[in-house]
């Protein structure tokens, strides 16, 4: 295929940094438009008419809004996940969808691997004790935490991010690690340094086994629910459950329960069904819930890198080449 030099029109839906904006600027007409700021939603839906690239996250793309951008070729979303996007509408309307998987992988381990310990060892409740001056005297036993080393680490999930939190727990924290997928991953060939380390599992016996269970699942019609009652009591009396895949692969309710009246020791959130957090949601003062904005992958580093990976996308895709990170079954 030729390589295109003609400026196309682009519509930028989220903050991008200044310097991948200059460089969508140096070869394209660039839109801004923040379809979730009241006052941008009109140019928003202006720009759609014509644009042939978009570029942003965290927005819902469904079939009514491909609808009206009948030029569009490509979407770059600054995100690995990509359960924002109606991807029937986008294959049937040949729309090519980008993300950014990899450069986030790490950092968001460290985040999953920051609510194992913060639950475990109660790190928030009691950062609080000192914080209001309630740390008066010896703490007993009634507030000591979990260990984490050594414990059973159960992951839902063993993609990339999946296998670095295994990665954190088998090899920093000795812990055995169990994990569920549709296909077991040949860890001899990609991933030696966890073979004899994980082990796939069904998901039944993972959740009777762990100590830890930790989901790091993409949002899909086959995940959404996946972990509800019955999963929950399946869970060992006094298990830790963390959610740092996508807030609705859990029935929220199921959770409070088995947080209520289940076996649950505590739980560790940073993805939730709606985000942000309803301010009424039993889940945001719940004393065994450690819950964060959803911050995965929000360091200045990794942030950086999901926007140069996305504007390195888009730039491709619109002078006709393979962009680097194209969606796996997305158009071509
Ligand atoms: P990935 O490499 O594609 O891994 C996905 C894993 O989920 C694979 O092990 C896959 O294995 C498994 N899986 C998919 N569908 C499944 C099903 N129906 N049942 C069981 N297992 C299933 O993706 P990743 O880069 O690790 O990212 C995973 C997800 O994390 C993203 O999709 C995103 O939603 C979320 N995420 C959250 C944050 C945050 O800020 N909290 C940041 C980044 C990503 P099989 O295909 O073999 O089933």
């Amino acid at each position: 295929m030729p390589v295109s030099t003609e400026r196309k029109k682009i519509l930028v839906f989220r903050e991008l940094p200044p310097d991948q904006l200059a460089r969508l600027q140096a070869r394209h007409d660039v839109t801004l438009a923040n379809p979730r700021l009241a006052e941008q939603l009109p140019a928003f839906q202006a720009a759609l008419a014509t644009v042939e690239g978009m570029i942003g996250s965290s927005y819902p793309v469904d079939d009514a809004l491909l609808a009206r951008a009948p030029q569009l070729k490509v979407i770059s979303s600054v995100s690995v996940g990509v359960d924002n996007y109606a991807l029937d509408a986008l294959a049937a309307r040949g729309i090519m969808l980008c993300h950014t998987p990899g450069v986030l992988t790490e950092t968001t381990a460290d985040t999953i691997f920051s609510l194992i310990m913060a639950t475990s060892r109660r790190i928030v409740e009691l950062a609080s004790l000192v914080r209001e001056g309630r740390w008066t005297r010896n703490i007993g036993e009634d507030l000591f935490g979990r260990d984490v080393h050594g414990k059973t680490l159960g992951l839902l999930g063993f993609g990339r991010i999946g296998q670095a939190v295994a990665r954190r727990g088998a090899l920093g924290f000795g812990m055995p690690v169990l994990y569920h997928s549709r296909r077991p991953v040949d860890l001899a060939s990609q991933a030696p340094d966890l073979a004899g380390k994980a082990a796939h599992t069904p998901l039944d016996e993972l959740l009777q086994r762990a100590d830890i269970v930790a989901a790091v699942l993409p949002l899909s019609r086959e995940t959404r629910g996946l972990m509800g009652e019955r999963e929950f009591g399946l869970m060992k009396p006094g298990a830790i459950f963390v959610n740092g895949g996508r807030g609705a692969t859990v029935r929220e309710g199921a959770l409070l329960d088995a947080l209520n009246t289940g076996g649950l020791r505590a739980a560790g959130l940073d993805v939730f069904a709606t985000e942000p957090l309803p301010m009424n949601s039993p889940l945001r003062l719940h004393p065994k819930v450690t819950a964060l904005p959803h911050i995965g992958s929000a360091t200045f580093e990794t942030r950086h890198a999901m926007a140069v990976l996305a504007t390195t996308n888009l730039l491709q895709a619109l002078a006709g080449e393979r962009p680097t990170a194209l969606f796996e079954g997305s158009a071509s």
